[in-house]
């Protein structure tokens, strides 16, 4: 892994998620490489020469700069990790992530966060100070195999299960998030067991739009064979590809009123890239 420290001019970026006015991305590049990352096809990622999971730029300056943004822009809520991870290991020597969240509670400004890394646990004190709005804590149940092809290097389900069942214990509003949930594999009644006393479980469907779709798809079909012909399938036949996801929503429907739980669930249809909404 090809670790650089750098400068940036700007840590405060306008979106269109609808989960902050801004969003921070303390580093850039991303030590877990799952494959079917968005980031990959984000712009100034593409326009860099070096494969995405091979290297991450420790963004330094980026508590002094927000400490200076947040005075000009005043932001109200922000979103923190829509193209990075801001808690994978790297954090642990550099801590930016963590001088970013004290800046935040400081200046009493809310926030949401993207992740899938336990180290977000070591925050606990900071994320309890009151302005840390929600964690959606991407999780998922396929095999070890698997998840060996399509995120080799993230942290366990396991492991990840038990960081959202301990922040959710010391009373973190975390949303276990289901993503990418994969047709014919994903164990969506798991999903519901595991964290059956949550207010909300919320899910995403694998993007069929992802350029590396073909190559994700082939993996999924050399772990399970039986499954190759519905892969082969899924991103060329409209009708077959609503109507599976119309059964998997129906399921997830179902198991939510058997638990009373909330539910979200974002599906990317065909040709429809991305509308970066999370929430209801
Ligand atoms: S952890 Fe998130 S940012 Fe990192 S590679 Fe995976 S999906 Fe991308």
């Amino acid at each position: 892994m090809e670790i650089s420290i750098v400068g940036i001019t700007r840590i405060l970026n306008p979106t269109s998620i609808d989960l902050g006015e801004y969003v921070i991305n303390p580093y850039k590049g991303c030590e877990f490489s799952c494959l079917y990352c968005y980031a990959r096809y984000n712009k100034s990622v593409q326009k860099d020469k070096r494969p995405w999971g091979t290297y991450v730029d420790v963004r330094i300056n980026s508590p002094q700069l927000l400490e200076k943004e947040l005075f000009i822009r005043k932001p109200k809520k922000v979103l923190l990790g829509s193209i990075t991870e801001c808690f994978q290991p790297v954090e642990k020597e550099y801590q930016v992530t963590k001088r970013i969240l004290e800046i935040l509670n400081l200046g009493k400004i809310h926030y949401s966060i993207l992740t899938r890394s336990p180290i977000i646990a070591e925050y606990l004190d900071l994320l309890k100070e009151g302005f840390c709005d929600s964690i959606y804590f991407t999780v998922n149940n396929y095999n070890e195999k698997l998840k060996k092809l399509l995120e080799p290097k993230s942290p366990s389900f396991e492991e990840r299960k038990q960081a959202i069942l301990a922040l959710s214990k010391s009373g973190i509003n975390v949303i276990p998030y289901f993503s990418p949930l994969l047709p014919f594999v994903s164990d969506i009644k798991e999903a519901f067991r595991d964290f059956k006393e949550f207010k909300e479980i919320d899910f995403e469907g694998l993007n069929f739009n992802l350029g590396n779709i073909r190559k994700i798809t082939e993996i999924i079909g050399s772990v399970y064979p039986e499954l190759k012909p519905k892969y082969n399938k899924l991103p060329d036949d409209p009708v077959f590809y609503n109507k599976t996801w119309k059964t998997i929503k129906d399921e997830i429907e179902l198991h939510a009123k058997q638990y009373r739980i909330r539910y979200d669930i974002y599906l990317h249809g065909l040709k429809d890239y991305f509308s970066n909404k999370y929430s209801k």
